[in-house]
């Protein structure tokens, strides 16, 4: 993105949320952001995806992912890109797991969603396979949600949206619910998920010792400004 600009209308008067970040991801890239709350982290994930709405409103800037000017391209263009290229990853992705389905029916629903057709043995194997990249043991297919722990759901989330291969990664607070052990268990999937597909990634977070870990570069937040970016040393964090 260059230049974005968001502003959220309210009636108490307009307050600009992100004030001309300009930021690059590349592919294979895994870019965190931090900042304080309110510093425009999750305006820039959701402009990034075109998913801002009034109040919130974008008045200058570009954005692209990949190829694709998202800012100048249809809805269904915006729709069919958002599905098959870009996956979403938020902290309230758990509270979206329906509560009455099995692992396995939810992954591959995931998948039906995108016009995918399995039979019996490929649908096994995919399944198998997604929750083998995340950490996951192969019986977890058979749980409910309710049965499984809230790093567990978390890591089923992260193989719901990436079970189409994403070209981009938009976690937004993947962790920020769970307990610290199990944060670095869950961003440890996501690095290796990333890793294998090869995908960019923004990761959006408050704790800086954890995404120092995980990220290849790291870039601060304040007042809606990228007011800092720096790369982490390799010796700071796993390869
Ligand atoms: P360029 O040849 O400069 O890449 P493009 O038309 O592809 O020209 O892109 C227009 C602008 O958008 C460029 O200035 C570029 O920096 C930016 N841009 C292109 N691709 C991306 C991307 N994947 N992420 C962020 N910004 C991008
Ligand atoms: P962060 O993700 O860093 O916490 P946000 O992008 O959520 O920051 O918010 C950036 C700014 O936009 C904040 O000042 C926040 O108060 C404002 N903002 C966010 N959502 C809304 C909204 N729905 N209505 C009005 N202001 C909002």
């Amino acid at each position: 993105m260059r230049e974005l600009r968001a502003y959220y209308d309210t009636p108490a008067g307009t307050a600009k949320a992100v004030d001309g970040v300009t930021l690059t991801v590349d592919p294979g890239e895994r870019f965190g952001l931090v900042g304080e709350s309110g510093s425009g982290k999750s305006t820039i994930a959701m402009a990034a995806m075109r998913l801002l709405r009034p109040p919130a409103r974008i008045e200058g800037g570009q954005v692209w992912v990949g190829d694709v000017d998202m800012m100048g391209a249809s809805e269904d263009e915006v729709r069919r890109l958002r599905l098959a290229k870009v996956a979403l990853v938020a902290q309230g992705s758990i509270n979206a797991l329906n509560p009455v389905a099995r692992v396995r029916a939810q992954l591959l629903d995931g998948a039906r969603d995108h016009g995918v057709r399995f039979n019996r043995r490929e649908a096994d194997s995919f399944v198998a396979d997604l929750l083998e990249q995340v950490g996951l043991h192969a019986e977890v297919a058979n749980s409910f949600p309710h049965q499984l722990s809230g790093g567990m759901k978390q890591r089923v989330c992260i193989a719901i949206a990436v079970c189409l291969r994403p070209e981009v990664i938009i976690a937004d607070e993947p962790t920020s619910a769970l307990d610290v052990v199990v944060q670095r268990q869950v961003m440890e999937s996501l690095r290796a998920v990333q890793a294998s597909l090869g995908a960019a990634v923004l990761l959006i977070g408050h704790d800086i010792g954890l995404m120092a870990q995980v990220v290849h570069r790291l870039g601060v937040m304040y007042a809606g400004r990228l007011v800092e970016v720096c790369g982490i040393r390799e010796a700071c964090r796993e390869p």
